[in-house]
């Protein structure tokens, strides 16, 4: 465990539920811990359904808890009112998957990313704000006179380039980078990775980093956290989980990553994950993974496995390990 002083976030024992139906519940994210340090990005890694994005909206104060606490500077972001709330909404912003969605194709990009330094009224004269969105959209790689067009004139990696302009333009510390990369072509996911760590390097940025795959997360990651079916199985540094991978599901994830050798690629042993997720309305007893882990046993079946340490900061959750 890292020192509590290093950690801008902190969350223990998180549940979120949603309501389903008149009876059923939705354990999206189903009592996680972790912490991420200041300066860091930790990976937040799983399929669709297993809770990586509902577990960064709650971190952020987007959803309210079920259970549990999330600490920003040893803060209880589901308890800031006032002021305070105010400050955090600034000091903690998020990047969505699908730029188009997230920014009003009715506001001309220069507004859409002038809109949080006018809410939080960082800056008063108009003249000066026009500058500060030119330094911005240089900053993100676009050119200043993009700020006068729409939306809808700009390709997908160029208005996921907007919509980083528009979270930094409240100079926040700590951004959910909430799959910002899955909606681009590969070459275009390259180049929004490499222009967050260059933006993090610069002012000194804390990210959580989620994506449905662990192909592009290791470029940026310093820790990861696998998720399935609503809890961590796995999280350790990102060099470790890469080279020494412990949970049956971590290692399954890792051989669907195509090798760009086609040799390599050729001779790589492939794990298939056999079986669908099951609901996270109704999930299983025992490890969640069981009905697609080839070495599920009754012991799998019957008992949940806790997340334990197997080494330096290296936790996982699974019997066999
Ligand atoms: Fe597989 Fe059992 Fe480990 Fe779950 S606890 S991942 S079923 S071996």
């Amino acid at each position: 465990m890292a020192d509590r002083a290093e950690y801008l976030l902190e969350v223990n024992g998180l549940k979120k539920y949603f309501k389903v139906g008149k009876k059923g519940t939705l354990k999206a994210v189903d009592d996680v811990s972790f912490y991420i340090r200041k300066g860091e990005t930790l990976g937040v890694v799983g399929e669709s359904g297993c809770g990586k994005t509902t577990c960064g909206r709650t971190c952020i104060g987007l959803y309210d808890k079920t259970a549990g606490e999330v600490l920003y500077r040893g803060k209880d972001v589901h308890q800031m009112r006032g002021e305070e709330r105010k400050q955090f909404t600034k000091m903690a912003q998020i990047i969505f998957q699908d730029p188009y969605a997230s920014l009003d194709p009715k506001m001309k990009v220069r507004d859409i990313i002038a809109e949080g330094i006018r809410s939080h009224q960082l800056i008063n004269s108009e003249e000066k704000i026009r500058e500060r969105v030119d330094e911005l959209l240089v900053t993100v790689g676009l050119d200043q006179e993009y700020g006068d067009r729409y939306v809808h004139e700009f390709s997908g990696g160029q208005r996921q380039r907007i919509g980083i302009a528009r979270a930094l333009a409240v100079e926040p510390e700590f951004i959910v980078c909430d799959e910002p990369i899955s909606a681009l072509d590969v070459s275009i996911q390259a180049q929004i990775v490499n222009l967050l760590g260059k933006l993090q390097k610069e002012k000194g940025l804390t990210y959580m980093f989620i994506a449905h795959d662990l192909s592009m997360v290791k470029y940026i990651s310093d820790r990861v956290m696998v998720m399935y079916l609503g809890k961590i199985v796995e999280i350790t540094a990102s060099g470790q989980l890469y080279n020494h991978p412990a949970h049956p599901y971590t290692k399954a994830l890792l051989s669907a990553i195509p090798i760009p050798d086609p040799k390599v690629e050729e001779e790589k042993v492939r794990i298939r994950m056999e079986g669908e997720i099951p609901s996270p309305v109704d999930p299983p007893k025992g490890c969640r993974f069981q009905n697609r882990c080839q070495y599920a046993t009754e012991k799998c079946r019957m008992e949940e496995p806790e997340l334990k340490l197997i080494g330096k900061d290296h936790y996982v959750a699974c019997h066999m390990c």
